[in-house]
């Protein structure tokens, strides 16, 4: 079963690692990619979709949401008033056009048990996500929305929300000086302007405008921006007393009810959305900072498919040490051991280390003993991210035997043997692994569930800046 987000730019969409969380959390084979469609290329794109039965439905992002709107059989009352799309459904030959951006946006609300019914409410921006915030504000009953923008767009909502939701009053500035003469206390201010987003304008001094704004006791921040987590606008809400919360919810939440629309209902729905924050989170940082995530851990936990797999998951670059060294050395590790002996090996991997140093987001494996020497977990704690894969004694000595490959420390020993030997280096070298920031116990995991695990991990905890 195929299913995909379509847009352009597409490349740093978090759609399909969501949907791959999701699939893999529920044993399900889903195939979602991401679809670079160019603009002139849509209408043919989608005359494709309606003969390829392989699909079960799409996501659609910018610059899309309006582009299908003619074209479906059938569009559901928020595509209706919105007059955009992120969500098509293929029902045998025919296609149903949804907006799950208004759930996301409603489930933000209901996660803090903010009631709209009655609240007067102030939002910046006019644009499609806006539109969608407003268009949910009107049906739950707000009493009223004051919309901020610049240019006329904030008109053109007020005129339709005030006849499709009469109950509200609506009004547009552009500036504060037209703020409504009666001193209105505001509960709820939204951002729906993409300043203070990573990579475009800072909003550090258009939110210092907050301060003008009046607001009641417990009134509520939302920035629909995900990244920062701490946006400008949150910061500058937070100083003056109000509670923030920001867009990665949103994100999750519509994501999650593209999935239901395609598959029906979703069990454990919050600890799937509570998982995907952790994870969401962590690949947002990993993008933010760009650290080299270094692998560690005994012999045969599993750091090369845990490590390939993350790297093919965030699209990055592998690297085994291992590997590194016997190109370099022309031999094989075997060999390099029992011609020149360990401390020439370790002198290779040492070597190896120190020029990955320079890399940036990459994922590297190192060898179970690349770290014995203090001053590489020093190195590799400051410029990367050192992460620890550990398993149980037996649960190792299971993998070891099972991946058949000839370990120059545990050559030519019997069985007992090896496990004595195995006991005795984890002794060794457990504290050396303590080192790591970040430690993922993976007895009963498998190569995927490590890799969100690790992302979750690091979603959860604090990651040094690069130097
Ligand atoms: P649009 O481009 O449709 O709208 C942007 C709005 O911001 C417009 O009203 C525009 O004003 C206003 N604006 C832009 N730049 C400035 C500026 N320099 N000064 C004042 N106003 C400005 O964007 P979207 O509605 O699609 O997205 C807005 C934000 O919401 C983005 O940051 C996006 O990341 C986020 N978002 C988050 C989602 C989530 O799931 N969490 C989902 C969708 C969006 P004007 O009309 O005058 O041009």
């Amino acid at each position: 079963m195929k299913a995909g987000v379509i847009g352009s730019p597409i490349a740093h969409s978090l759609s399909p690692l969501i949907f791959k969380f999701v699939a893999h959390r529920l044993g399900q084979n889903i195939d979602y990619q991401a679809y670079e469609v160019k603009l002139e290329e849509s209408k043919k794109f989608f005359q494709e979709l309606k003969i390829d039965n392989s699909f079960v439905g799409l996501n659609i992002t910018l610059p899309f949401k309006e582009s299908f709107l003619n074209d479906l059989n059938k569009i559901s009352p928020e595509v209706k008033a919105l007059g955009a799309l992120n969500v098509l459904h293929i029902k045998g030959d025919e296609i149903h056009g949804f907006n799950t951006d208004v759930i996301g946006i409603q489930k933000t609300f209901e996660s803090r048990k903010f009631l709209i019914d009655s609240k007067k409410c102030f939002l910046f921006g006019a644009g499609g996500s806006a539109k969608a915030v407003a268009y949910v504000l009107g049906k739950e009953g707000a009493f009223q929305v004051t919309i901020f923008n610049r240019s006329i767009r904030g008109q053109e909502i007020v005129n339709q929300f005030s006849l499709l939701f009469p109950k509200t009053k609506w009004n547009w500035i552009s500036s504060f000086n037209e703020l409504p003469p009666e001193k209105i206390s505001y509960d709820l201010v939204i951002n729906a302007t993409p300043l203070g987003m990573t990579g475009k304008d800072s909003g550090v001094e258009f939110f210092h405008s907050l301060e003008k704004i009046p607001f009641s006791q417990n009134a509520l921040a939302f920035d629909l921006i995900y990244t920062p987590e701490e946006t400008d606008f949150l910061k500058s809400a937070k100083a003056l007393g109000l509670s923030g919360i920001g867009g990665i919810g949103m994100l999750i939440d519509q994501a999650l009810a593209s999935w239901k629309i395609w598959f029906g209902e979703l069990i454990n729905e919050h600890a799937l959305h509570q998982e995907l924050e952790a994870i969401l989170k962590g690949v947002l940082k990993l993008r933010q900072n760009q650290k080299s995530i270094y692998l560690t851990g005994f012999m045969g936990v599993g750091k090369s498919k845990v490590g390939l797999e993350l790297a093919h998951l965030l699209g990055r670059t592998f690297l085994d040490t291992d590997q590194l060294i016997e190109a370099k050395a022309k031999s094989s590790i075997k060999d390099i051991f029992s011609n020149f002996g360990e401390s020439y090996f370790r002198d290779i991997e040492n070597s190896i280390l120190l020029e990955t140093l320079t890399f940036k987001n990459s994922i590297i494996a190192l060898g179970g003993g690349a770290l014995i020497k203090v001053e590489n977990q020093h190195v590799i704690n400051q410029s990367g991210l050192l992460i620890y894969l550990s398993a149980s004694e037996n649960i190792l000595f299971e993998r070891i035997e099972k991946q058949n490959l000839d370990r120059p420390i545990l050559l030519n020993l019997a069985v007992d043997e090896k496990k004595q030997k195995i006991k005795e280096l984890l002794m060794l070298r457990l504290s050396v692994y303590q080192k790591a920031k970040i430690h993922v116990q993976t007895d009963l995991l498998n190569a995927q569930d490590v890799v969100f695990k690790i992302l979750a991990a690091i979603g959860e905890n604090e990651i040094q800046e690069s130097k």
